[in-house]
């Protein structure tokens, strides 16, 4: 079928002056259909032909809505609100019958999946642009919307009557304003092609991810973004047999649909999965071969992260489809394969939206059977399986416990309380701290997947991490139990869990208030309380105090790290409620200590409490600076623990004053505006007391200008790692791919004892690690709070040669410069806002910088 909108470009190319080569929604959908006068078209809501200009979300939207309101095929949903506070929606669109039966007809699936297939209807799950500046798919979303909504065709009709199809037009409205605001911004009077034009390059922070810099498509497993909390909900409700995830790549690419490599699809990922895939590929393939489009498959990208829209359908029954446009960025743009407009990629993703739909509906049968199937061979592989389930244990922390349960929970995997205490290998866990997750549930394969510690691969190139061991990355205990002998649990899963109700009384008058370090939110807590003008010290050796409590008196040990509050001391009026009300608003019990005098240890009036001071924190930004790891620590400082950070781009620091910040943060990035010049102001400020914590190529960046007194392995060392006689060209990319830490997970012994780490218990800690750069050991002593592990590896893919060099080395490095401090990192503490067990260590050293001392000399 030829379409019309091809002629239209060829024209327009050859033989026409161009003044738009936008067309009407008719024009990308199929020749001679036959569509509902009454249904409204895109452009008659816009104001503007689809390709035209790049919309706004808001006109989407608006569009989205008036098709609704015309149609009874379809239903809106508005599943949440973004950071900036723009709907996210879901269009589900089928028969009216069906729209009216919607509830009973998921609720009937949900409850019994044995169903007869023809009473099944398919499910069809379409999502657009979840990376905002690759927006041929939101416009895509709407032609096809209209399509679905305005068709005549008995065809149409009758595959509504036995499929659902939800569309999610914008994944990532935020992004998507931000990017269209750059493009309308730049973009000309006259159309100007030319790839160099800033029209087709974004600023600093793109439109790719959400408000908080986060990418939406890593998001699908970790659920750290509201956007993908919302979506998931609806997602296991509607349980889709197929997804397709749209999206765009470079402009000199083709078009790429999945199955991706085959070597590089996860293991618990079926056979008869990446088949079906296949199948559906043979439709994708007729439908663009018709216009003479050039696409591609099983190349570039790959099947294995699921925390991506593609993937993540892979692990829950269905099957996940990426499609990927060559992106025009702009209006238009010169590319390998001539002239790419923006209509030509809509309409690409047209296409292949239709040839998804028509694939599945004519594959109705397999794909609701293989659901079925699916969850009845994750059965029979639970059996399969050398251990029954998993413990989880934390005693310390029920923050960090509970945000773990509530991830697990949203991925309807259903963990049990104790109800009594349980021994494992000689151990006794406390009912109170631990949890059961049995393998044999439906979400069987949710649960390997994210406590999956696989280190060996069949290939080992990664387009995205190879391990993400959420319980590691959340730095909560978990041991496989063989026998459940002895393991008694409760009938009902684990729920939502309810505040700590705080037991003090604000008329009481107490000598101190002490409140511990363990818990994820004591920052957020210290920093109130100090921006209140209260004072505060911090204890850096242990002790215990009796407490006075409604019940009378008790003893409670306080370890290192525990945060006093001196009633003698303070000089802010009503300085008793503001702690009060802020302990109990962010869920942190206080204890109160009537007496000085200690039952043993330091006593309240020692000089081992050290005094804290406010911090004002700034974080070097700006082109050149990673967008991911700087908007990973705004989201941990400012928006988890409300930690205001001011962002200087890093080609302004020069220009401004820097003595009233405490803490400078410089994460990986290339610091080429930061000369000699932009050095010796920090290192000057630094000699003064002021405290910098560089993580990655910020810290290489201290060394480089002899701030840190470390020193980094060179390229040349870890060059001579690889054996590199005998290799073929053809090995290029497999010796590349080995060179490479694309993202894996690594063991180090910290240091508990050091104030930079308190409130850790353990001192096992894992490290999140996506780069090669390694700190050589050092052998002075204290510098080093956290070294690799002797055999470190515990989860995704390192090469032998890499993990045995990393090995013993330090990963986390602490000393004093003048009366400053410098923190250094290898590693990213705060990856994609789930890694909550080393995020702490990045608080303690705003607030515990002067409470070591570790002078260097050379
Ligand atoms: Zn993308």
């Amino acid at each position: 079928m030829l379409h019309r909108l091809l002629l239209t470009v060829l024209t327009g190319l050859f033989f026409l002056p161009i003044l738009s080569l936008a067309a009407t929604v008719h024009e990308y959908l199929p020749v001679d259909h036959p569509y509902k006068q009454i249904i409204p078209t895109p452009e008659s809501s816009l104001g503007f032909e689809i390709g035209e200009r790049h919309p706004r979300h808001d006109q989407l939207l608006n569009y989205i809505n008036v098709l609704a309101n015309s149609s009874d095929r379809i239903k809106l949903t508005t599943i949440g609100q973004t950071q900036e506070l723009r709907q996210q929606v879901l269009l589900t669109i089928s028969s009216k019958s069906n729209l009216n039966n919607l509830d009973s007809i998921l609720a009937k699936r949900k409850t019994n999946n044995k169903l007869e297939d023809s009473a099944q209807p398919l499910v069809i799950w379409l999502g657009y642009s979840v990376h905002g500046d690759e927006i041929s798919g939101a416009n895509a979303a709407m032609v096809v919307a209209y399509h679905l909504a305005a068709s005549e065709s008995a065809e149409v009709q009758q595959m509504l009557e036995n499929t659902i199809i939800v569309i999610e037009p914008s994944i990532n409205p935020d992004g998507m304003d931000k990017f269209v605001q750059w493009v309308n911004t730049h973009r000309g009077s006259t159309i100007n092609a030319d790839p160099n034009h800033i029209e087709h390059h974004q600023g600093w922070l793109t439109g790719r991810t959400n408000h908080f810099g986060f990418d939406l498509n890593r998001d699908w497993l970790l659920l750290s973004q509201k956007e993908s909390q919302h979506r998931l909900a609806y997602y296991h409700q509607y349980q889709p047999h197929v997804l397709g995830d749209f999206h765009e790549m470079g402009a000199n690419g083709s078009y790429f649909f999945q199955p991706g490599i085959p070597t590089r699809t996860h293991p618990l990922t079926s056979r008869k999965n990446t088949e079906l895939t296949q199948l559906l590929a043979t439709y994708h393939a007729k439908a663009l071969d018709n216009d003479n489009r050039l696409y591609y498959s099983q190349e570039n990208f790959d099947d294995f992260y699921y925390g991506k829209g593609s993937t993540y359908p892979d692990i829950n029954g269905g099957v996940g489809i990426l499609f990927e446009q060559a992106s025009s960025r702009g209006l238009q743009q010169e590319s390998d394969n001539g002239l790419l407009t923006f209509e030509f990629g809509i309409q690409n993703h047209v296409l292949t939206s239709l040839s998804t739909i028509e694939g599945a509906w004519k594959n109705k049968n397999t794909l609701i059977k293989y659901q079925q199937n699916f969850y009845k061979e994750s059965e029979k592989l639970a059996d399969k399986e050398e251990f029954s389930g998993y413990l989880l244990h934390e005693k310390h922390d029920k923050y960090r416990l509970n945000a773990l349960l509530d991830k697990l929970k949203q991925h309807q995997i259903q963990v049990f309380p104790l109800e009594e205490d349980f021994r494992l290998d000689g151990v006794v866990y406390a009912k109170s701290d631990s949890f059961y997750i049995p393998l044999d549930q439906r979400q069987y394969r949710v649960i390997k997947a994210l406590f999956s510690q696989q280190t060996k691969f069949q290939d080992n190139t990664f387009y995205d991490v190879s391990g993400w061991t959420m319980p590691l990355a959340m730095d909560i205990d978990f041991f496989e139990v063989g026998r459940t002998w002895g393991l008694k649990l409760a009938k009902t899963p684990w729920q939502v869990a309810t505040k700590i109700a705080s037991n003090i009384q604000s008329e009481e008058q107490a000598y101190a208030y002490a409140f511990e370090w363990h818990h994820f939110l004591s920052p957020k807590l210290l920093n109130k309380l100090l921006n209140s003008g209260i004072k505060a010290k911090v204890a850096t050796k242990p002790f215990s105090a009796r407490l006075a409590t409604d019940k009378g008196t008790e003893t409670k040990q306080f370890s290192r790290g525990s945060v006093i509050i001196p009633a003698g001391i303070q000089t802010v009026k009503n300085w008793r409620n503001i702690l009060l009300k802020n302990s109990e608003d962010i869920d942190i019990p206080l204890n109160l200590l009537n007496t000085g005098l200690t039952i043993k240890g330091i006593d309240i009036g020692s000089g081992s409490f050290r005094l804290l001071k406010p911090v004002k924190v700034l974080l070097v930004g700006g082109k050149g600076v990673s967008q991911y790891e700087s908007a990973e620590v705004l989201f941990y400082l400012d928006d988890t623990l409300s930690i205001p950070v001011t962002v200087v781009e890093q080609q302004r620091l020069a220009n401004i004053d820097i003595s009233t910040y405490s803490h400078i943060v410089m994460v990986d990035g290339k610091y080429s505006s930061l000369g000699k010049n932009a050095a010796q102001k920090v290192d000057a400020w630094l000699k003064g007391g002021g405290v910098i914590f560089g993580q990655k190529r910020g810290a290489k960046w201290l060394s480089k200008f002899e701030m840190l007194a470390m020193n980094f392995v060179s390229k040349g060392e870890l060059e001579q790692l690889f054996d590199t006689d005998n290799l073929q060209y053809q090995d290029k990319e497999k010796l590349a791919g080995r060179k490479r830490i694309a993202g894996a997970i690594f063991e180090s012994q910290l240091d508990i004892s050091h104030p930079l780490a308190y409130g850790y218990t353990d001192n096992k800690l894992p490290l999140f690690r996506n780069s090669t750069l390694i700190m050589q050991h050092t052998s002075k002593p204290f510098l080093s709070l956290a070294n690799y592990s002797a055999e470190p590896l515990l989860s995704g893919y390192a090469d032998q040669n890499m993990v045995n060099r990393i090995a013993h080395t330090s990963a986390i490095v602490a000393h004093n410069r003048g009366r400053g401090r410098v923190i250094a990192s290898s590693d990213n503490l705060t990856f994609r806002g789930y890694w909550l067990g080393s995020a702490k260590l990045l608080a303690n050293s705003l607030f515990f910088s002067k409470a070591f001392s570790t002078p260097v000399t050379d």
